[in-house]
This record gives structure tokens, sequence and C-alpha cells, in this order.
């Protein structure tokens, strides 16, 4: 039994992004707030898993945020054995921003504990730095470097590739996600996802 896994906070595009990579074959919760449990599809061998948007949700109150976290959280360890790939989506332009202002109030931004949380209980994860689009060329390699600074990761972002994908789900360029997910999967001798 393998599952992939995908987190983020709620508006990153999660939804866009899986409908993208997998089609109708993975149904979307598009009801912020209201699905508090990961919702699964099941595609060859792999158990593919969303997870709740976490973070900020309009109309909904910080104790219900804490308890999709502690879910959240939950549910990734009590199935961390099977869970070969987690793939935590960001708002690529948004990110640094968003974490500097947790920062500032000196509280460790979601996205971030679940970086290394995933990392720390062994998953491997990938970094899906989505809404790329929005970012002129000329600001992307800078915009990629704060992206891995907030992670913890030392710039230049290139340096890891094998980390960090930025996508644009809305565009349907998922090159560096697919090449990443499917880096994992030849290693794992399953090339049958995508
Ligand atoms: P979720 O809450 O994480 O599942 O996010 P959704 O998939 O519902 O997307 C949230 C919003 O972001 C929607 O308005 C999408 O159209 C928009 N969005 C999603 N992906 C992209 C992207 O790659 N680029 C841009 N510019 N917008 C995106």
């Amino acid at each position: 039994n393998l599952e992939i896994i995908f987190v983020g906070r709620s508006n990153v595009g999660k939804s866009s992004l899986l409908k993208e990579l997998f089609g109708a074959k993975v149904r979307v919760g598009k009801r912020p707030g209201v699905t508090l449990r990961p919702t699964h599809a099941r595609i060859s061998d792999f158990l593919i898993t969303d997870m709740p948007g976490f973070g900020f949700m309009s109309g909904v109150k910080d104790r219900k945020q804490d308890i999709v976290k502690d879910k959240t959280v939950h549910y990734i360890e009590d199935n961390a054995e099977r869970i070969k790939i987690g793939v935590l989506v960001v708002d690529g332009p948004s990110f640094p921003e968003i974490v500097d202002r947790w920062d500032s109030r000196d509280q460790i931004p979601i996205d971030v504990e679940m970086f290394d949380f995933l990392r720390e209980i062994g998953i491997d994860t990938i970094v899906a730095a989505n809404k790329m689009d929005k970012v002129k060329a000329d600001e992307y390699n800078d915009l990629l470097d704060e992206v891995a600074v907030r992670l913890g990761l030392e710039p230049p972002w290139q340096n890891w590739k094998h980390i960090i994908a930025p996508i644009s789900a809305k565009k349907g360029d998922l090159k560096a996600l697919k090449g990443l997910l499917r880096d994992r999967l030849h290693e794992m001798k399953r090339d049958d996802l995508f």
C-alpha cells in the first residue's frame, strides 16, 4: 500500500492542482471549513489523499483551524508507514510574506511547521510552489530563493530542485512537479501512475 498526500493552506490551489494531475479521478472537496476529513482516490496501487486545507479560512474560527491541523498531524502519524510522498502546496508569490507575518508574531507558520513535521517523520516531501504564473520572469529566481530561505533551505533555490517544484496549476504547467514525482516513483519501481 502506497500513499501520496497533498497538504496545504486553503486557497493555495490544491484542488486545481489535483484536478490537473489526476483529472476526474480525484474528487476534490471544495467546501473550505467543512471538509475536515481527508478525501481519497485510488489510482492503480496508489492511494492519493487530499488533506483538508489548513490555515486561514474566512468565517472559520481559529479553534476549528487547530482541529484541522491536529487531525492532519494525527492522520499523517497514523499512516506514516505507507505515506511515501508528501506534496506540500504553497502559494509561491505570497509565501515569503505570509511566513514573515507569522514570524513577526513569534509564531511558526503552519506551512513551515508542516514541512518540518513531514520531513522529521521521514516522509519524502516535495514543495509545490504554485501560482508561479503571477511572477514576472525577471523576479522568478529571486522569489524562489525567498521561498527556499523561508523553508530553511539555503539559496540558491536551484540547489533544492529535488524538493521545490515551481508550478502553475492554472496554466497547467506542472512539469517540475511531475518530474519530481516521476523520479520518486521510478526509484520505487512504480512507473504506472503518470
Ligand atoms: P484550494 O483551496 O487550495 O483547493 O485552492 P483552489 O484550487 O480552489 O484555488 C484557489 C484560487 O486560486 C482559485 O481562485 C484558483 O483559480 C486560483 N489558482 C489556483 N491555481 C492557480 C495558479 O496556478 N495560478 C493562479 N494565478 N491562480 C491559481
